[in-house]
């Protein structure tokens, strides 16, 4: 057993050593963050579930990001590219999957991305899941469901040029979801509505769509605008990878742009939350409203209860992370290990 114990100390170390710190979309941390909160949205009903399981949820958050590296058949769902269907694209293109594949094919909708459709497919398979009242799924299905949605409310998830490197500004995309959130995120209000009923989810994940879209002109000419401060030495820095070394934007350069775009990545991580949490509601009650205190393997204590009022308490107060009840990557991967690392079998 101690010779498990230590090959699972090397797993572990292996891990932090080698874990990227940011991912596809949104970064890691982000997704993790929104996933969060979003369970603070939820009715009373729903969150003796999701509360209960609110590390499992935030911990595969990022699982579709995961399987991109495995899957050649992922990276479409995270994105649309938009300019790839015209001058009008939101206005031409249909909302169904059916309409839209009979007028581009469903090959050239694959090639740009398929973010709004697989996010309709999900929400169809999650209220299957509350149908059957089946637990596995319901946690399977919320946390891919929602990183769905939440790479939706991601504006250069929605553009040809994902990276700016249509228009020499290579790097953009991680800055802007990634680093700004993890270098801004104790100065964000992150306080969103409780989750609304939707009656026409395929128009609401539209609607995100078009929100996100109309942002990319603008989060583009910032950055132009706020580089005729910096010089090539100020604006970029030179990190080394696993043997590689990549050109990323300095952190006075992103506290610049931080600064410039206003409320811009704080608004779309509230509306990510918001949106995920009204997308699970909505599959529950098209799912029937299964009573999910009964899915509870053992029944809710107080001091769940408690902790979940204190949590809701600081979200809406805003010093979540304050008061260290943020289960970002890290803590979560310590919880887990710790409880990993003791146990009896590898
Ligand atoms: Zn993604």
């Amino acid at each position: 057993m101690f010779c498990h114990r230590i090959r699972k100390i090397l797993l572990l170390l292996a891990f932090i050593f080698t874990a990227p710190i940011s991912g596809f979309s949104w970064g890691f941390f982000g997704h993790k963050v929104i996933q969060q909160l979003a369970i603070y949205g939820l009715p009373k009903d729903m969150q003796v579930l999701y509360h209960r399981h609110m590390a499992l949820l935030v911990e595969t958050a990022v699982r579709p990001d995961e399987r991109r590296n495995a899957d050649p058949k992922e990276a479409p769902r995270h994105f649309i590219d938009l300019e790839a269907f015209g001058e009008h694209p939101l206005e031409n293109m249909p909302h169904a999957w059916d309409a839209a594949a009979a007028k581009y094919s469903a090959d050239t909708l694959q090639k740009y991305g398929v973010v709004p459709w697989q996010v309709i497919k999900l929400k169809e398979r999650l209220t299957q899941a509350f149908f059957r009242k089946d637990l596995d799924s319901i946690l399977y299905y919320s946390a891919d469901l929602a990183h769905y949605i939440q790479d939706a409310h991601v504006p250069l998830h929605t553009s040809l040029n994902h990276d700016g490197h249509l228009t020499g500004q290579t790097g953009l995309h991680s800055l802007w979801e990634s680093k700004l959130p993890e270098q801004n995120l104790s100065a964000y209000n992150l306080k969103h509505r409780k989750a609304q009923y939707l009656k026409n989810p395929e128009q609401e994940i539209w609607e995100v769509v078009r929100a996100s879209h109309v942002l990319v002109p603008q989060l583009l000419a910032i950055e132009k605008q706020v580089s005729q401060n910096f010089t090539q030495d100020t604006k970029y820095t030179v990190t080394e990878r696993n043997g590689r070394s990549r050109k990323t934007y300095t952190d006075a350069f992103a506290t610049a742009y931080n600064q410039a775009l206003g409320t811009m990545v704080e608004d779309r991580m509230r509306a990510a939350a918001e949106q995920t949490a009204s997308f699970w509601y909505t599959c529950w009650v098209d799912g029937g409203k299964p009573k999910l205190d009964r899915l509870l393997a053992t029944p809710r204590t107080k001091a769940e209860s408690k902790q979940l009022q204190q949590e809701q308490k600081a979200w809406k107060k805003g010093t979540l992370q304050e008061k260290d009840l943020l289960l970002t990557k890290i803590r979560i991967s310590l919880m887990n290990v710790v409880e990993w690392v003791s146990s009896p079998f590898v």
